[in-house]
């Protein structure tokens, strides 16, 4: 694929450039999975974005459309094994190939160990860590074939340093970084990189339920003193995507402000 800046890359003044690659971005409907998939739209990939609902990904397919980029939704639950492989199976029919993938897709479910449901420890599992593997196993055979692929899976800070009241959580991103390290070794003789993003506190729905109080007292742990913005993660996963990431496999970049150092 191209290798130097141009089309839809340099009309948006993107630095790195996806121009003909296919993007498959879990959690696409808002929050971090919207703007990486916008971002990589802008970058000149075509971007299947995948959420539980298709009406969820309207907005973000909206976006890259009028932008002038290309988007197709794919309503799956990530953590159905029936629903990754039709939803792939439907991406590669539609657009020939799957060059990218960006595991993103997450939810919390938080509460103190010793008071913690089954149910809420399942839920997490199943969609953090479970979705990871099936998406990472169903397209990994198809980057193998193409000798060519980047996965790119987001795991969290509280992956890294744990988080009292998300045990369940925690798990599922420390079991991420493990899964992604471990199909970077099975993978990277055959061109395909596997690597992690571990965001800290960013603006999305997910952070915005938080109390007030604990969000002030949050900032004052941040060495940059604020939380991350999604476009923050996305301009990450860009370069990890495009052609200068080529030689980087099986890392953890912690994008957090300083908060796990
Ligand atoms: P949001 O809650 O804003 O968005 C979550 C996304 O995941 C939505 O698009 C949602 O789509 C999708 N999703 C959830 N469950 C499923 C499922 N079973 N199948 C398919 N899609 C699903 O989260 P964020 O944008 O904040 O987080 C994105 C990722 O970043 C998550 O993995 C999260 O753990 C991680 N992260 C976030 C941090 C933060 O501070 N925000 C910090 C560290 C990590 P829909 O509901 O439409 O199906």
């Amino acid at each position: 694929m191209a290798e130097g800046a141009g089309g839809a890359a340099a009309a948006t003044g993107c630095r790195v450039d996806l121009t003909g690659r296919v993007a498959l971005v879990t959690g696409a409907s808002r929050g971090i999975g919207r703007a990486i998939a916008v971002r990589l739209a802008g970058c000149g990939a075509s971007v299947a974005g995948v959420a539980r609902t298709i009406e969820g990904l309207e907005t973000t397919l909206k976006t890259i459309r009028e932008a002038g980029g290309t988007a197709e939704g794919f309503a799956a639950d990530v953590a159905s094994p029936a629903d990754v492989q039709r939803v792939v199976e439907e991406v590669e029919a539609k657009f020939g190939r799957i060059d990218v993938l960006v595991n993103n897709a997450g939810i919390t479910r938080d509460g103190l160990v010793l008071r913690m449901e089954d149910s809420a420890w399942d839920e997490v599992i199943d969609t953090n860590l479970k979705g990871t593997f099936l998406f990472s196993r169903a397209v990994g055979a198809i980057m193998m074939r193409a000798r060519f692929g980047r996965i790119i899976n987001i795991s969290s800070v509280s992956g890294l340093v744990g988080n009292a009241g998300q045990a369940n959580y925690a798990a599922s991103k420390a079991g991420v970084i493990g899964l992604s390290k471990s199909i970077a070794r099975e993978l990277a003789s055959r061109g395909v990189t596997v690597n992690v993003v571990a965001p800290g506190f960013i603006s999305t729905d997910m952070t915005d339920v938080l109390p007030d109080k604990l969000k002030t007292e949050v900032k004052e742990r941040i060495p940059v003193r604020r939380f991350g913005a999604p476009e923050d993660i996305a301009d990450l996963v860009a370069y990890l995507a495009g052609p200068a990431a080529g030689y980087l496999t099986g890392q953890v970049i912690a994008v957090d402000g300083g908060l796990s150092m």
